[in-house]
């Protein structure tokens, strides 16, 4: 008889961040797979449970991994950072499931995505309509991640930008900001949030016209304003349009 498989998104990093229906699946687990990095901070507050971590094996056999332990009938959890549907395996997990034709029960438990956590360590920068961007190119073209970007920026979108830079695409950032220069001012908040819930967490405000672009690193989400966003008292934030008498 088949098992099932549980994505598990165990937000950002930090155990109070984690979900009760997270820690549940996961104290169930028989077996839990994940990239080594997150199993490693999931094995800090669950330890002594069974851990598969695939090192830096590609997300598909990951996942094929994962399935065929669920097959032969296992209670499995894959986890993932953050949500489990955002940049996440869950979608992956559903393809091959289905491509396979598998029958094993498969499930999603979301979690705080990287957005939103960084958000929270901002002030409240997220309180309008916002476009979820990753500069990854590595599954989608690099020219329609600058679309994005472009089309964002004009309708006066937020911005989060995940996986903002790596060592070989260290000019996407740069490139993303010189296109949202075109519509917002110099002086619109941007915030850099590195490490969440980690022991080297940073929290960094800046604005579209001074931001380091040396201080952004993978590890980091990076929020940049609409036109109405500001920074009051050191928190970040873009008004709702509510009335102050
Ligand atoms: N599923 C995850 C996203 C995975 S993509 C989520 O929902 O959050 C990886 C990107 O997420 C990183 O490059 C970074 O931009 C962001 N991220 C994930 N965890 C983070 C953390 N603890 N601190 C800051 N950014 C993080």
């Amino acid at each position: 008889m088949s098992g099932k498989l549980t994505v598990v998104g165990f937000g950002p990093g930090s155990k109070d961040d984690m979900t009760f229906r997270a820690a549940k699946a996961i104290e169930e687990a028989e077996i839990i797979v994940g990239y080594k990095t997150y199993t490693d901070i999931v094995a800090e507050f669950f330890p002594g449970k069974d851990y598969r971590s695939t090192g830096m094996m590609g997300e598909v056999e990951r996942c094929q991994i994962a399935l065929d332990l669920a097959k032969d009938g296992r209670n499995v959890v894959m986890v993932c950072s953050g949500d489990s549907g955002i940049y996440g395996m869950a979608g992956i997990v559903y393809e091959l499931a289905y491509h396979n034709g598998s029958d094993v029960e498969i499930s999603s438990v979301p979690g705080i995505t990287a957005a939103s956590s960084a958000a929270a360590l901002l002030g409240a920068p997220l309180m309008h309509d916002t476009a979820l961007i990753s500069l990854s190119d590595w599954l989608t073209p690099i020219d329609l991640i600058m679309k994005r970007i472009d089309r964002a920026a004009d309708s006066d979108m937020v911005i989060a930008l995940y996986n903002p830079k790596s060592a070989h695409r260290p000019d996407y950032l740069k490139q993303a900001f010189e296109i949202i220069s075109k519509y917002r001012g110099k002086g619109t908040p941007v915030g850099i949030v590195r490490e969440i819930g980690r022991a080297d967490q940073q929290v960094t405000m800046t604005t579209v016209g001074e931001i380091d672009f040396g201080k952004v690193d993978m590890l980091s989400t990076v929020i940049v304003g609409n036109s109405q966003t500001k920074i009051e008292n050191g928190r970040m934030i873009t008004p709702r349009g509510y009335k102050l008498e």
